[in-house]
């Protein structure tokens, strides 16, 4: 709810200057009115304004005076702001009384800004000030009952660690030093390591002219001292003392600004007309609302050190991922641009080797069955690549495949390999026909992957065994099982990985990239099957995979579009 301001005038013109302020002070507010003195007890009793306006020229019988001590007396604790018309109007004794500040009319939009930001500022300390925190036995010069300098302490404390908005912190520290100090102004300076300067960053009261110009060096100055010494300075007495040029000051408070040992900054009160001297006490506090500033400073800069750091991260992550959508893009044109050269390649080497195009001698015939293997292996690179380098559930084109039709060709294909090989082959399926939706040549290339690699891992021979079943009315099941070399325990889960070989070092007995087991999952995972293994080293290894019935077609149509 935003703070409530309370208007005590019986000039209309008031209350509706104070709303035309609200933008510029920064601050949201609700403005309410009252004409003469009993309306507004009765408000007052009944709204609990945040901030009281009082005119100092009353209709009726109730003075300025008799206000203010009746509103202390009802327990309100809002600050009183009095406007007056009375050029001499008693200051002291309004601020005596406990009025927050006075206002001389006709009011002009900055010198209601100012009032108004400052006491608002209060109004929030006085927000977040625990209830039971007691009351303060004495009542200070400038300061409302109610309000002690733990208590303000305290709301620094919290804004501290609440705000993020290091120049409200800053701006609320001084105004607290000044309030609490009952100082005529005062300022906080932060020093700028590069060019050793101290640099205003929040003030209270300084003219503008002043606050525009002041950047001093620490090689001279009260400030650029404590900065040197890292030492509180107090100035009193009736003579006025030249703070850098035209800022004349009769008494003032300087105090470091310190994390880590590192003087950062001066905070810092003064008087230029009243002679009062500050205080041993306003020192201490001076000096502890330091080092609220100090830590508010030293938070933000980690904060900002944060931000920066993600901001990087982000930029480096965002850079990231446009080189592997290049990457992704090379691969994908590269290999496609190679399949097609090798299709034909490898289609013309087919038709040399088996006689159809003319008569070869036996000889050259031998060399073009080496020729004709290392064309497979390419094009089997070129294929894997091509099935990882785009999702396989964007290209897969599903239809109604014959599993047995499926196998057979796959074994037929390897079968002179391996009897060479000394590798025995079997197709165990059942006497019924498994119909299994899928697309034929990308499931084609996953039992390839398989069956090649259980020939090439059974390198003394033995028994391949390639198996169908139905497992339910939903699935089938495929099982390429080999009594090769087997796979270790702990890599069994990795083998799927692309790239990962259990052997993947230069002197390995065994050739390959790493990238057919990773692509024959993608493809069957794409299909809403599964591929597994189960492996003993030294014993051998079962591959199985799972794909859904060609009459599940519920099912299918599930996977296809998720
Ligand atoms: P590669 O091109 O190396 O064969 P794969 O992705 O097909 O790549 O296989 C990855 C690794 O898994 C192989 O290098 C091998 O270490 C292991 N592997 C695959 N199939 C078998 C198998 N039937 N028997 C033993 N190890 C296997």
């Amino acid at each position: 709810m935003p703070p409530l301001v309370f208007v005590v005038d019986g000039d209309t013109r008031t209350p509706i200057l104070l709303k035309g302020t609200q933008p510029l002070t920064g601050a949201k507010f609700d403005v309410r009115a009252a004409a003469e003195g009993v309306a507004a007890f009765r408000f007052v009793e009944q709204n609990k304004p945040d901030l009281i306006v009082l005119s100092a020229e009353l209709p009726g019988k109730l003075s300025w005076q008799e206000m203010v001590r009746g509103f202390r007396k009802a327990g309100v604790r809002a600050p009183v702001i009095l406007v007056t018309q009375n050029k001499d109007l008693a200051t002291g004794e309004a601020l005596d009384l406990g009025v927050r500040d006075v206002l001389h009319k006709p009011l002009t939009g900055p010198v209601l800004r100012e009032s108004l930001r400052s006491a608002l500022a209060d109004v929030q300390y006085r927000k977040i000030v625990p209830p039971a925190s007691p009351a303060p036995k004495e009542v200070r010069r400038g300061m409302p009952a109610g309000l002690s300098e733990v208590d303000v302490l305290y709301a620094i404390g919290k804004s501290v660690t609440s705000l993020t908005d290091l120049e409200e912190i800053l701006h609320r520290v001084v105004e607290a030093a000044v309030f609490l100090t009952s100082a005529e102004q005062g300022f906080l300076m932060l020093l700028d390591e590069e060019s050793q300067e101290l640099i205003l960053r929040a003030a209270k009261n300084i003219s503008d002219q002043v606050g525009r110009t002041l950047r001093l060096r620490t090689s001279d100055g009260i400030a650029g001292q404590v900065v040197k010494t890292g030492k509180p300075i107090l100035l009193g007495g009736e003579q006025q003392t030249k703070i850098k040029t035209s800022f004349l000051v009769r008494s003032a408070l300087y105090v470091p600004l310190k994390t880590t040992g590192r003087v950062i900054g001066v905070l810092s009160v003064d008087n230029q007309r009243s002679a009062r001297a500050f205080t041993e006490r306003n020192q201490r506090f001076l000096s502890a609302a330091a080092d609220y500033a100090a830590i508010a400073i030293e938070n933000s800069r980690l904060l900002q050190g944060q931000r920066d750091r993600a901001a990087a991260l982000e930029i480096a992550y965002r850079e990231l991922e446009e080189t592997d959508a290049l990457k992704t893009h090379m691969i994908q044109n590269l290999s496609h641009e190679l399949r097609t050269p090798l299709v034909f390649i490898k289609g013309y080497v087919d038709m040399l080797e088996t006689g159809a195009l003319m008569d070869v001698p036996a000889e050259v015939r031998d060399g073009l069955k080496t020729v004709q293997r290392r064309i497979n292996d390419l094009v089997k690179i070129v294929e894997n690549t091509v099935a990882l380098s785009q999702p396989a559930r964007e290209t897969i084109v599903t239809e109604d495949v014959v599993l047995g039709e499926l196998i057979q060709a796959a074994v037929d294909k390897r079968m002179a390999d391996a009897e060479k090989a000394g590798i025995v082959m079997v197709v165990d399926l059942p006497p019924t026909p498994i119909h299994v939706l899928a697309d034929q040549r990308q499931a084609g290339q996953v039992l390839g992957n398989l069956l090649d690699n259980a020939v090439k891992f059974s390198p003394n021979g033995g028994l391949i065994t390639v198996a169908a079943q139905a497992l339910d009315r939903q699935l089938a099941e495929v099982q390429v099982s080999d009594s090769g070399v087997g796979i270790p325990a702990d890599k069994v889960d990795k083998v799927f990985e692309r790239f990962f070989q259990v052997d993947g070092s230069a002197t390995r007995r065994y050739g390959g990239t790493g990238l057919g087991l990773a692509a024959a999952r993608e493809i069957i995972q794409a299909h809403g099957g599964d591929l597994s293994v189960v492996s003993k080293p030294g014993r051998g290894s079962v591959f199985r995979f799972t794909l859904y019935l060609a009459d599940a077609a519920p099912k299918i149509s599930a996977f296809q579009t998720a």
